[in-house]
């Protein structure tokens, strides 16, 4: 899409309605819906709006900011066209002076892009969002809680209850340009997953809010709702979002090397030491909830632990089988509550920051990490992801790495709104201790 196209369809008429779109630092899509005819002078001039109504963007006295839409993001609403079509637009946001927003999670993506782009390299990234979907909490009668279906992987119907919602979100995701590439159900009840095709990292992120948005609607169209939280139910396993990385270099996968070892180049392999160098450090992002650590445990395909492997999925970093041009990582600690632009900038940089300094990763570890023990963990160097939000906000706290790529506005605003949940999460008495303590002591 081009400005020129986009306001000549506007004047044509066809466009009832915009959404203009910008995620704040929790990760939460925003939007502003305006009549078409206002889109040619926003195009030009950007669109005024309230800074200071956003989770963590300004204070009172500095609220006046201004989106700029990315024609790029061009979509249209396939369940909204009643009133008429209506698109949406994810925006840039700027300053009243007209320079980029430094509390933009967008912006802090674009800038680790273009610090890749300065060493030669183009990212590319595919995500694997997980998610369940189930009762609304209205519709819950008997025994089962919430639970739709009790359905476990590669299910279909009968077993799996989720089956026509997940088309009909497959179908809006390709009304709105997704290349969707495989939709099943997962292995907990009620779970499932819809991947679509890798593409550069920027509309990587953009496309996961998309996604997570359709297919909240959709659930919800359909009297049913859809949830992104790790681990919503104790027992069975949780929802990750797994990232497929790679870095191209002159139109070529930099991370393929048929003459080394696993067929790796050095920076694929500098790339995987920088991530896990940082991994500490980046985890309260890639995981910003109290629930992201329940699902951080043994036995359920999330990692626990910080290592990499060929074809282990207990490991944290993963290398799929395929080589030439989809040779690839899987980061798989990130989960779906995660901001994107945030989780993705800072793994992106974390891995440039080993190709940099030449970060040589420690050995592969092609054994069961969950079934292993302490002393062979320490023989073989693998250390634990923290285990909980507050573990992990001290090693963000702390890191120069972190502060660097998110900017000190977002930092102190993250770390503060994280705390804060923390220190509620502490004040609450869960069912946990009500029904372990109450009768025993
Ligand atoms: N649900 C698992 C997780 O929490 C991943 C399962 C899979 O490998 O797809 O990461
Ligand atoms: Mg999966
Ligand atoms: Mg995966």
């Amino acid at each position: 899409m081009t400005v020129e196209k986009l306001i000549q369809e506007v004047k044509s008429g066809e466009i009832k309605f915009v959404r203009l779109q910008i995620t704040d630092i929790n990760g939460m899509l925003k939007n502003v819906e305006v009549p078409s005819k206002m889109l040619p002078q926003i195009l030009e001039k950007g669109a005024m709006f309230d800074g200071s109504s956003i989770d963590g963007f300004v204070r009172i006295e500095e609220s006046d900011m201004y989106l700029k839409p990315d024609v790029n993001t061009y979509a249209t609403l396939p369940w909204d066209g009643n009133q008429g079509k209506t698109i949406r637009l994810i925006c840039d946001v700027f300053k009243p002076d007209g320079s980029p927003f430094e509390g933009d999670p967008r912006y802090v993506l674009k800038k680790v892009i273009e610090r890749a782009s300065k060493l030669g390299y183009e990212a590319f990234a595919g995500p694997e969002p997980e998610f369940f979907i189930i009762k609304r909490e209205k519709d819950c009668v008997g025994s089962n809680g919430r639970f739709l279906d009790m359905g476990s992987y590669f299910d279909l119907l009968p077993v799996d209850g989720g089956e026509e919602v997940r088309k009909k979100i497959v179908l809006s995701l390709q009304e709105m340009g997704f290349e969707v590439e495989a939709a099943h159900h997962e292995v907990a009840p009620s779970q499932h997953e819809i991947d679509f095709r890798y593409t550069d990292i920027l509309k990587t992120a953009d496309n996961i809010q998309t996604f997570k948005w359709v297919v909240k609607t959709i659930s919800i169209v359909n009297g049913l709702h859809a949830t992104f939280m790790p681990k919503p139910f104790e027992g069975v396993a949780g929802s990750g979002m797994h990232v497929h990385l790679s870095l191209f270099s002159k139109g070529k996968n930099a991370f393929h090397d048929p003459e080394n070892e696993h067929g790796l180049s050095e920076v694929a392999l500098n790339f995987i030491g920088g991530i896990i160098a940082h991994a500490k450090e980046i985890t309260a992002i890639t995981n910003p909830t109290i629930n992201s650590y329940k699902r951080l445990l043994p036995g359920f395909e999330a990692p626990v632990n910080i290592s990499w492997a060929l074809g282990n999925r207990s490991a944290m970093i993963r290398i799929p089988s395929a080589r030439e041009e989809a040779t690839r990582l899987e980061f798989r600690s990130p989960d779906p509550t995660c901001n994107p632009y945030l989780a993705l900038a800072l793994t992106l940089a974390a891995g440039l920051d080993g190709i940099e300094n030449h970060i040589t990763p420690p050995n592969p570890v092609d054994e069961n990490i969950f079934d292993m023990k302490g002393s062979r963990k320490k023989q073989l160097m693998i250390d634990n992801l923290p285990q909980n939000l507050w573990q992990a906000l001290e090693y963000t706290r702390a890191s120069e790495f972190v502060k660097d790529v998110l900017g000190q506005h977002i930092l102190s605003t993250f770390i503060r709104a994280k705390e804060s949940d923390w220190n509620e999460f502490g004040a609450a008495v869960t069912n946990w201790e009500v029904k372990k303590y109450m009768d025993l002591y």
